[in-house]
C-alpha cells in the first residue's frame, strides 16, 4: 500500500523504507507540500507524533489525496540531563546547530552536570576514560536512550501508536566520538553490548536495535505485507 510519510528527514525516510519494504512510502514533497513542518509540541514524543500525523492527513484530505500516514517523533534522552534534549532533541542549541555541533554542545552539557553533581567544577579531567574505555567509572552517570513515538494514522481520530527505546551510553568525550554512518546523535550513543556506537553500525544492523527500527517493526508486522 502507498504509506504518506510526515517527514522530510531523508535518514528517517531510508530507515523506514527498508523496514516498510514491502510498501510504498511517500514523502509530504512527493504530494506537493513542499513547506510541511508542523509546528511541535512541548508535552512528549506521542503528541508531537500525533501532531505530525494529523497534519500531513489533513492536507491529503486538502488535496483530494488519500492515507494512512506514518509519522515519527524521537530524540535522545540523556539521564543526567534530567532527560534531555528529549522532545527538543531537533531544536537542542537553538536549532541552528549542525549534528556535530550539537553532539559537542551536549558532551560538554553532559560533563558540567556530572561536575557540578560531583561538587567539582567541569574540566577536562571530567571527560572519563578514552573509547573504547567505556567500562566502570567512565560510564557512570552517562546512561541515555533514544525514544521513538511511531504513528499509523488512517483518521484523525483512527490510529495506532507505539513507543520505543533503545538503551546506551553517552561517550566519554569528544575523542571518543565515533561512527559515520546514521545521523543527529548516532556517534555519541555507544552500545555497551556491541562495543560501538550507533554510527558505526550498518543501516540494517542499527534497524535491528534502534528505537525507529523495533517501532516500525511492530507496526509493518501489523499491517502485513
Ligand atoms: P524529530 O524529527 O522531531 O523527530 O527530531 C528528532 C531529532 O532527534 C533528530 O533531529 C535527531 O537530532 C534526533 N534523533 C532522532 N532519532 C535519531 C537517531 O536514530 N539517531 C540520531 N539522532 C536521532
Amino acid at each position: 500500500m502507498t504509506i504518506w510519510l510526515a517527514s522530510g528527514n531523508e535518514h528517517k525516510r531510508r530507515e523506514l523504507a527498508a523496514i516498510f519494504a514491502g510498501h510504498s512510502l511517500k514523502t509530504p514533497v512527493e504530494g506537493g507540500f513542499t513547506d510541511f513542518d508542523p509546528r511541535e509540541g512541548t508535552q512528549g514524543f506521542e503528541e508531537n507524533a500525533l501532531i505530525k500525523a494529523r497534519a500531513l492527513y489533513g492536507l491529503l484530505e486538502g488535496a483530494g489525496l488519500e492515507g494512512p500516514v506514518l509519522a515519527d517523533d524521537s530524540g535522545l534522552c540523556v539521564d543526567a540531563l534530567g532527560g534531555r534534549p528529549g522532545v527538543y532533541s531537533a531544536r537542542y542549541g537553538g536549532g541552528k546547530l549542525g549534528d556535530k555541533e550539537r553532539n559537542l554542545l551536549l558532551l560538554a552539557e553532559l560533563d558540567g552536570a556530572l561536575a557540578a553533581a560531583a561538587g567539582s567544577p567541569a574540566g577536562p579531567g571530567t571527560a572519563g576514560a578514552a573509547y573504547p574505555g567505556m567500562a566502570g567509572a567512565a560510564t557512570a552517570g552517562r546512561g541515555a536512550r533514544f525514544v521513538c513515538a511511531m504513528v499509523f494514522l488512517w483518521g484523525h481520530e483512527r490510529y495506532c501508536l507505539v513507543r520505543e527505546s533503545l538503551e546506551g551510553v553517552i561517550v566519554s568525550g569528544p575523542g571518543a566520538i565515533r561512527g559515520s554512518g546514521g545521523f543527529g546523535y548516532d556517534p555519541i550513543l555507544y552500545l555497551p553490548e556491541k562495543g560501538k556506537t550507533l554510527a558505526e553500525l550498518t543501516e540494517e544492523e542499527k534497524n535491528s536495535l534502534s528505537h525507529r527500527g523495533k517501532a516500525g517493526k511492530i507496526i509493518a508486522q501489523l499491517l502485513g505485507r
